[in-house]
């Protein structure tokens, strides 16, 4: 199976009303380049505000990360809110954290005001250790975490394994305010709402270039151009050469994901009983959760394509039975991979392109409340033109050193710890 043709959220959501090409010469307030949650969240709030908006994407809604990701709605980014504060300084981090803290609500109260059927569990996020290191990362998270007030609990080897069926780790951190969905859905549900609120989208309409004239910013595409005030570049990992904010702004890291048939009413019981999303404090991480329709996903570092696609293919089998092994050999139904822009530290970026233009990018691997957080305040940005309505400041685009180093890194680093985990008990 090609990895491109198996991504689970494109059999199980909802279809979805196709939307037309840009053709023409169209003159528009905003234009928002990418059919992700940034640009999706961009458009359905400046649309609400009476905003005339245009969003273009390349393929179809949600064809980035957007539609690829693992569905877990954290409250933060990978680094812990220390690290934040630390990397961004003291201010600029505690805004950060505050704001993304609060990303789930936003997320989740979407979905309820929009009525967005995407399969929303909001049980809360298991971090598992797998290992005594993983455990005294888990510590510290917690602690940080809990001088902030967050709603986290630190759950002992006993309890992990009643909420995660498996017997596999040491401890898990329970972090109540996430949660799971299926995420096309949710980009399904969002292109609904900010069309619905009179914002225009385009499907299948790559953006070849974009330039300011001094007045205005000229979007050409194959079959029409955009003339626009603003501009929101909204592609993250998935830019092209030309539409990005400049070249190797960030690296590419490949994530897979494959999931099983749905499972049958006694493994449904037993595995993550009550829905949490899961992933683990391995050097190279897995995830794992389960869909509305009990099967089970299971993710980690790597792409499906090229000499390592059967290592991790092999490591995936091997790991479902390490975790699970009442599952025994159950076969994968769908298989797929996706990109996430990774930032030297590891944090998102907002890039000033030009006067009233900026691109969002870099939310390392957590993007669903992120994008949903910035793209709603690009849109207030746009609207109050005032700076301080985004979670951090735009600078100038900057290239990040050694992509190709580092993103071949990442793929030989996954492969060989796949290897190495598919010939032996699993850690
Ligand atoms: C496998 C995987 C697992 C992940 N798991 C999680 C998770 O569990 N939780 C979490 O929070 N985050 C997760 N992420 C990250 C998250 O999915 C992304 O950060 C998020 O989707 C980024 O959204 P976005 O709208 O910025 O970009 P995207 O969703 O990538 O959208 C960018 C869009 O831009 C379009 N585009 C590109 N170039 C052009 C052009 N020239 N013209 C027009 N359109 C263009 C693309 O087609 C694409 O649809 C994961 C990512 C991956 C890949």
């Amino acid at each position: 199976m090609a990895a491109e043709d198996g991504i689970l959220w494109r059999a199980t959501a909802a279809a979805h009303e196709e939307q037309p090409a840009l053709s023409g010469d169209v003159e528009a307030q905003t234009v928002v380049i990418g059919g992700g949650f940034t640009g999706l969240s961009t458009a359905f709030h400046l649309a609400q505000s009476g905003h005339d908006v245009r969003l273009l994407e390349a393929q179809t809604i949600g064809y980035g990360g957007s539609g690829r990701n693992v569905g877990l709605v954290n409250a933060g980014l990978w680094t812990p809110p220390d690290g934040v504060e630390d990397t961004l300084g003291v201010i600029a981090g505690a805004k950060l954290n505050q704001i993304l803290a609060a990303g789930p609500d936003l997320v989740f109260s979407l979905i309820n005001k929009l009525n967005i059927e995407c399969e929303a569990v909001r049980n809360g996020t298991l971090h598992c250790a797998d290992s005594k290191t993983g455990l005294a990362d888990l510590e510290e998270r917690f602690n940080q975490q809990k001088k902030r007030g967050a709603p986290v609990e630190l759950l002992n080897a006993t309890l992990t394994r009643k909420r995660t069926g498996s017997r596999r780790f040491l401890a898990a951190l329970h972090d109540r305010r996430a949660g799971t969905i299926q995420p096309l859905a949710y980009a399904r549900g969002l292109a609904w709402a900010a069309t619905a609120a009179g914002a225009t989208l385009h499907e299948g309409t790559p953006v070849k270039k974009y330039r300011h004239d001094g007045t205005d910013w000229r979007i050409q595409t194959a079959n029409g151009t955009v003339t626009a005030q603003n501009l929101v570049l909204a592609t993250n990992a998935y830019a092209s050469r030309r539409v990005t904010a400049r070249r190797s702004a960030f690296t590419p890291l490949h994530y897979f994901q494959m999931s099983t048939a749905p499972l049958d009413d006694d493994l449904r019981e037993s595995i993550l009983p009550n829905g949490e999303g899961c992933w683990d404090t391995g050097s190279v991480m897995s995830s794992f959760r389960v869909d509305a329709s009990g099967r089970l996903v299971l993710g980690s570092v790597g792409a499906l394509k090229g000499f390592a696609a059967k290592t991790h293919l092999r490591w995936a089998r091997r790991k479902l039975r390490w975790l699970y092994p009442a599952l025994g050999n159950v076969p994968f139904s769908h298989i797929w991979h996706g990109r996430i822009a990774m930032t030297s530290d590891h944090m998102p970026k907002i890039a000033e392109i030009g006067p009233n233009g900026i691109a969002i990018f870099g939310y390392n691997g957590r993007g669903i409340a992120p994008g949903t957080v910035f793209g709603r305040a690009a849109a207030e940005w746009i609207i109050s033109q005032d700076p301080s309505c985004l979670p951090i400041a735009p600078e100038l685009p900057r290239k990040e050193a050694f992509t190709y180093f580092k993103r071949k890194w990442y793929e030989y680093g996954a492969a060989a710890a796949h290897y190495i985990g598919s010939r032996r008990d699993i850690g």
